[in-house]
């Protein structure tokens, strides 16, 4: 059997897509390896399909390979596995930083040779050219492989042209069509045929050493998603041409480099500068390029959605708001905004803001169907959506998701009435968190809670560093749901004027004053019971006892208490007190940290930094 599954594998096979490109179309039309490890990778953007890193070895050598996503099936039916031997249909071969990389767009697990060991001692590909001279293996397109379509079993196809892709009559320029994943900056000569599925507004910056203006779109095709920036005179020479749903070809020189990815929710590692020589060029046959990508959440099942996930939607439009501004707190800057009622056949309805120009130019009337993709789920009045600048919006699009929620909203949807996600309607900031997370010199740089009309919410990770010990209690009536401050009579009873009862003793409740601290500066926070037992680990009947019969134990309480980190629920609101206005911070809840998902929070934050 090991020798079977030996017999089958192509070795030198990997040398040659490296190092001997005349060799492998002549030799190993469709290499054949042994998977030797298969390795999961996070998605690094939520929503976003995982990704699979795979050790491929031909007995003679190994090396490191992606999964494009596209072929993700693979593993998820559980075909491939660590040990199981592969067929090669399609892949693309990267040198990035002096590693070598193959990005595997197809492959076929040969199931009969089931899993082994690993055969031989392979080694790793060494260089046999400089580096600037390693080319891709010119195989993307081999085969009839690539945009979706079904490769066939059929080597020699390996050797036929390469343009009959619905390419123009000008095919000598799109002789190597890269797939979008494919491109790397260590990529030669390339040329992606890729459809805009977003393009944005021009945006402009004015710095005290600089001005400019950009603009973005985003271009997919079957193997992914790349975002491209045209800044000042490419802003110029492209805004017009890039026309949201249509096809092109773009060719280099134009630069690739590492994605910033504070700036996009694409998952691709890198992205695209348009420069002054990139060539554009509209494609008309664009068939078989992929419309925009849908992965639809219903209506109903939201709930189920965590707060932040980005998600695809498409429900019946039942009902078009106004217009409106608001200024944002953090830029300053105003921004058109409108709210949109969704509903579906999941009998719920859900609001969904949308931005700027796609506010201000919306035009579907109620009933039509919408689709968007990238929206962000809040969790503002249970739940709501709000339309990333990334996304993209499509008013009855020709897809049959379309079809079958108008069938449904016709026959028998205009008549049903619709369960909201929302139990506090109304307040107008669909898809808006309701306590963001801030930093101490935020709270302070955005002036929450000085409004006077509305109290401001936010959470804020920060660390105990004192707590007033002078009072942190009250003596509080003993009826249930009363909690009113009650009096001493001296002579041994508690008076509670409003239940007019004298308790025998009284409930102590805390009312804490709290100094915390974080990496931007210090808080005073008030706190109630709720979250005084939590800070102190008893309750303020026990810390009473202590004070009267053991300051020394007191002492230790509060010691213990310092020093503990949580994340605080605030209430910021202004009050006025003998002609003074003061903000007060009121802890509404606090939760411990949870340390787990605290590190995978900043592990994805230092992600965004793109250190190496
Ligand atoms: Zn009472």
């Amino acid at each position: 059997m090991a020798d079977a599954a030996r017999s089958q594998i192509t070795q030198g096979a990997l040398n040659a897509i490296f190092n001997d490109p005349d060799r492998l179309q002549r030799d190993f039309p469709v290499p054949v390896c042994q998977c030797v490890q298969v390795k999961t990778l996070a998605s690094t953007t939520e929503g976003q399909p995982e990704r699979y890193r795979l050790v491929l070895s031909d007995v003679s050598n190994f090396v490191q390979s992606m999964l494009a996503t596209q072929a993700n099936h693979v593993v998820h039916d559980g075909k491939l596995k660590k040990g199981c031997f592969v067929r090669l249909k399609s892949y693309q071969a990267n040198a990035v930083k002096g590693k070598k990389i193959l990005i595997i767009l197809d492959i076929e697990v040969i199931e009969s040779l089931g899993e082994m060991e690993k055969i031989g001692e392979p080694v790793a590909l060494t260089d046999k050219e400089i580096e600037e001279d390693v080319k891709p293996a010119n195989t993307t397109i081999a085969g009839d492989g690539f945009y979706g379509n079904k490769v066939h079993q059929q080597p020699a196809a390996q050797d036929r042209p390469l343009p009959s892709r619905g390419a123009p009559t000008s095919s000598s320029s799109h002789a190597t069509i890269y797939p979008i994943e494919g491109l790397s900056p260590y990529a030669h000569k390339w040329t992606i045929k890729a459809r805009v599925s977003h393009k944005s507004d021009i945006r402009t910056w004015h710095k005290p050493n600089s001005e400019g203006k950009l603009f973005s779109v985003n271009l997919l095709d079957e193997s992914g998603e790349i975002k491209a920036t045209g800044f000042n005179e490419q802003c110029d020479q492209f805004y017009e041409l890039f026309q949201e749903g249509s096809v092109y070809y773009i060719s280099n020189p134009c630069r690739v480099q590492l994605a910033k990815k504070q700036f996009s929710n694409l998952p691709n590692d890198y992205e695209l500068t348009f420069e002054r020589d990139t060539v554009v060029e509209k494609c008309e046959d664009a068939t078989e390029v992929p419309q925009v990508r849908y992965n639809f959440t219903n209506i109903g099942a939201l709930q189920e959605i965590e707060k932040d996930s980005t998600i695809d939607i498409i429900g019946v439009l039942k009902d078009v708001a106004e217009v409106t501004q608001i200024v944002s707190k953090t830029t300053q800057k105003p921004f058109d905004k409108r709210e949109l009622t969704l509903v579906d056949d999941s009998g719920y309805s859900v609001r969904l803001t949308i931005w700027g120009k796609t506010a201000t130019a919306f035009d579907a009337s109620p009933e039509a169907i919408v689709a968007f993709k990238g929206t962000k789920v809040g969790d503002f009045g249970g739940r709501s959506l709000s339309l990333l600048s990334s996304g993209s919006m499509a008013i009855d699009p020709d897809i049959p998701e379309a079809h079958k929620l108008k069938g449904w909203y016709d026959s028998q949807g205009r008549m049903d009435s619709f369960a909201s996600h929302s139990n506090m309607a109304g307040a107008g900031a669909a898809g808006g968190q309701k306590d963001p997370l801030k930093t101490v010199a935020q709270v302070k740089e955005e002036q929450l809670g000085m409004s006077l009309e509305n109290p401001d919410y936010f959470s804020t990770k920060s660390t105990i560093v004192h707590i007033k010990q002078e009072t942190f209690s009250y003596p509080a009536c003993l009826s249930e749901g009363c909690n009113k401050k009650v009096t001493d009579m001296g002579d041994g009873t508690w008076r509670c004027e409003k239940c007019d009862i004298n308790h025998p003793r009284p409930e102590h409740r805390y009312i804490m004053q709290l100094n915390v601290n974080d990496h931007t500066g210090q808080l005073w926070l008030s706190c109630f019971d709720d979250v005084g037992r939590l800070v102190m680990g008893m309750t303020a009947d026990q810390l009473m006892e202590l004070k009267e019969n053991d300051t020394a134990a007191m002492e230790t309480a509060f010691e213990e208490a310092n020093c503990k980190t949580f994340t605080f629920k605030i209430r910021a609101k202004t009050d006025s007190f003998q002609d003074q206005q003061r903000v007060r911070y009121q802890v509404i809840g606090a939760n411990p940290i949870n340390f787990t998902v605290e590190a995978h929070k900043l592990a994805d934050l230092i992600k965004l930094y793109n250190i190496d």
